[in-house]
């Protein structure tokens, strides 16, 4: 008995096979694949063989024939008696050999949602509809409203919501994933799941009798990470400052020095709404509501969010830089001057009325920009072929869709566009 199942993700098909590939099932799934599915030698394939428990003659003459017609074309996951059968007849030359399907799709082409926050994807009834509420009140009425509510077990709900998410991630072809944790709790999941990336995990402080203390606290937790995670090729722990208006500046001085000593990777949220520029400029602006006893503001830097992080040094270790929507034309040379990378993440951006980055300008100046969905608290799915589209739509007229389309295959700085780990066979080229 042999089961078949097809879906695209891009360009790909992928194929589950479950059950014995043998003479008697040949045949159905060779006219499933041949007639039916009109496979051209284009046409990229993942063969998922997980739940294949026995190979026949007929089995490998039907993969030969699959080689012959395509050589795009990946085996993931096969046990350990069907990995035999191929290595014997030298098919685990001719097929790459890969442990996940997440794996074999990041070899064809890889695809980056470059900023979510998982842990948070159960906050999703905070997400405003398209007509949007202000950065401020959204996060005062109701993501903190939310967080006051809730049962006092977050660490089960981040966890739950993180593993989720990763789901959804998988299920929507990502590969690589740039996710700010606030506890940590989406790094296992992450480790299980061959995607690839970057956690950042947050501070964000500005009182100056506690910043000190939850720069101690965060660290210890990155630290742990980054050890836990050393031998792994496939994910790297970093520090996220949180934004110029939610940090101590004792605090980034403090943070910066660890981040450059240690080479942890960094990643700030920057010039997203107006009222952040607003309050960084001059003080004003509805910022002031933003901040409270628990939270108290910092002094104004009078200057625009991306020279403020130029001043302090954080440029200079170029993070990727969350948003980059307030922006002017010195700013724009400030991030090319750098060398930093930007995540544009235009749903969140309209929905928190933050406004249209102007994307036109970060391309003129080849600085590297991705996608990212931001998470469910101000983004309605965390599929970032969603986001393509309305950043398609949302600079008609300024960049072409295109070049639009190319941003989701470019990918987080330090993370390779070939996933060379994870994979059963070593010794086979690892063809981009
Ligand atoms: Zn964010």
């Amino acid at each position: 008995m042999m089961t078949i199942e097809t879906r695209r993700i891009g360009q790909t098909l992928m194929i589950n096979l479950a059950g014995r590939l043998d003479s008697i099932s040949t045949p159905q799934i060779q006219a499933r694949l041949f007639d039916e599915t009109q496979i051209t030698t284009e046409q990229k394939l993942i063969l998922n063989m997980a739940e294949v428990n026995y190979l026949s003659a007929a089995g490998l003459r039907l993969l030969h024939r699959l080689h012959e017609r395509t050589e795009n074309i990946c085996i993931t996951a096969p046990s350990a008696r069907v990995r035999e059968v191929l290595s014997i007849t030298g098919l685990d030359v001719m097929y790459r050999l890969y442990e996940t399907p997440t794996a074999a799709l990041h070899s064809f082409q890889p695809l980056t949602n470059a900023h979510t926050h998982l842990e948070f994807s159960w906050l999703r009834q905070c997400c405003p509809d398209v007509t949007g509420v202000n950065f401020v009140s959204w996060i005062r009425e109701r993501v903190e409203r939310t967080l006051r509510a809730a049962d006092k077990d977050l660490d089960n709900r981040f966890q739950a919501a993180a593993e989720a998410g990763i789901q959804t991630l998988i299920d929507s072809g990502t590969t690589v994933i740039g996710d700010v944790s606030v506890r940590g709790l989406s790094i296992e999941p992450l480790l299980a799941s061959g995607l690839q990336g970057i956690v950042y995990i947050e501070m964000l402080q500005t009182h100056p009798q506690h910043w000190e203390g939850h720069f101690q606290a965060i660290r210890d937790l990155i630290d742990y990470w980054r050890s836990r995670t050393r031998g792994s090729s496939t994910l790297q722990v970093g520090l996220e400052l949180h934004a110029p208006y939610s940090v101590h500046p004792a605090l980034w001085a403090k943070a910066l020095a660890y981040a450059r000593q240690e080479a942890v990777p960094l990643c700030i949220h920057a010039a997203e709404s107006p009222g952040e520029s607003d309050f960084l400029r001059d003080g004003s602006g509805e910022f002031n509501q933003y901040y409270d006893a628990a939270l108290p503001p910092i002094l104004s830097p009078g200057k625009s969010p991306i020279a403020y992080l130029e001043d302090l040094g954080a440029l200079d270790l170029k993070p990727l830089l969350i948003h980059a929507v307030q922006v002017d034309d010195a700013d724009i040379q400030r991030i090319k001057d750098h060398d930093c990378t930007v995540v544009h993440c235009p749903r969140s951006n309209l929905r928190l009325h933050c406004g249209r980055m102007p994307l036109e300008k970060f391309l003129a100046k080849d600085i590297p920009v991705l996608l990212g969905t931001d998470s469910l608290a101000s983004s309605p799915s965390l599929n970032i072929l969603d986001e393509l589209d309305v950043a398609v739509a949302l600079h008609h007229g300024y960049v072409s869709p295109e070049q639009i389309q190319q941003l989701v295959h470019n990918t987080l700085p330090g993370i390779e566009k070939t996933m060379v780990s994870r994979r059963n066979n070593a010794d086979v080229d690892d063809k981009p």
